[in-house]
């Protein structure tokens, strides 16, 4: 597995001279930011780019800029400034949910890689965050969905294009046979990469185990009897009952089948409004 999601990695390296990582500082997509520093010898050879709504648990947000120090890494942030700043958001008592997620992940998302709106690096000379003067649009989006993590993530493909609006035609995805990817799109339009397509959570936390990656300590008991499953904004996300205060303790965990019966995302409560699924924001572009 580790092997396919490094070739993935190259083959998006290879083919799309605007490319980007999208990092959600959960344990997938740092799983991601790991193999992607196996492919490329100790590199991150593109920006890894973070949509902040400014409701994420604040510990994620020191465990980001700590790594980032560490790592060297080129981190890009955006955000809707706008709609902050109008407090339009669900925790504000504005917005359902559903909308609030799109305002604040699905618009940010789109306009910072179109770069239609600002977008922050950090600058490792000045440690700060700086307006990023390069406002081209990234026309390669590696991202860390998994297929069994929820319902529309497995009708993804390795390589999924998103049209002019960053809408997502579910119906009209290129074949991947033989590991054959359809890597040109139209000029316009972008491509997600899932190298972590086939790996289930379990595969997660012991490549996590087996290569001691450094994760949020959200995901363990801290003594409370809980821990998080799932990492997300604090209003919209709930820790499951569990007394794992360790990698390998998760890893225990999953295998005996504490959770067959909750979903991984059951901690999220956007999931559960509007229509029930995620596949609406996600056709319009969510991650
Ligand atoms: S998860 Fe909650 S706070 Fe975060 S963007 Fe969605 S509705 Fe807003």
């Amino acid at each position: 597995m580790e092997a396919q999601s490094v070739y993935i990695l190259r083959e998006a390296y290879r083919e799309f001279s605007r490319l980007c990582m999208l990092w959600s500082i959960g344990k997938d997509s740092t799983v991601l930011l790991w193999l992607t520093r196996k492919a490329f010898f100790g590199e991150v050879p593109f920006p890894l780019v973070h949509i902040d709504t400014s409701f994420k648990i604040p510990e994620m947000i020191a465990y980001r800029d700590r790594l980032v120090r560490d790592w060297k890494l080129n981190l890009i942030y955006g955000e809707n400034r706008a709609a902050l700043d109008a407090r339009r958001t669900f925790p504000a008592g504005a917005l359902s949910r559903i909308a609030c997620c799109k305002a604040l992940k699905t618009d940010a998302l789109v306009n910072t890689l179109s770069g239609a709106w600002p977008r922050y690096r950090f600058d490792h000379e000045q440690d700060r965050y700086v307006e990023d003067a390069n406002t081209e649009p990234y026309t390669g989006v590696i991202v860390g969905a998994r297929a069994d993590e929820e319902g529309s993530r497995s009708k993804e493909r390795y390589f999924s294009p998103r049209d002019h609006h960053s809408d997502w035609d579910i119906g009209d995805q290129p074949p991947e046979l033989w590991n054959q990817f359809k890597t040109d799109f139209a000029p316009g339009t972008h491509v997600r990469i899932h190298p972590l397509l086939d790996w289930t959570e379990l595969n997660i936390w012991e490549y996590i185990a087996a290569e001691r990656i450094p994760v949020v300590p959200l995901y363990f008991d801290q003594g409370d009897g809980t821990r998080y499953r799932s990492l997300g904004c604090y209003p919209c996300t709930t820790p499951v009952e569990s007394t794992a205060s360790t990698v390998n303790d998760i890893v225990e965990e999953l295998r005996t089948g504490k959770f067959s019966h909750v979903a991984e995302r059951a901690g999220r409560e956007q999931d559960k409004e509007g229509d029930g699924t995620l596949e609406t924001l996600r056709r319009e572009g969510y991650m």
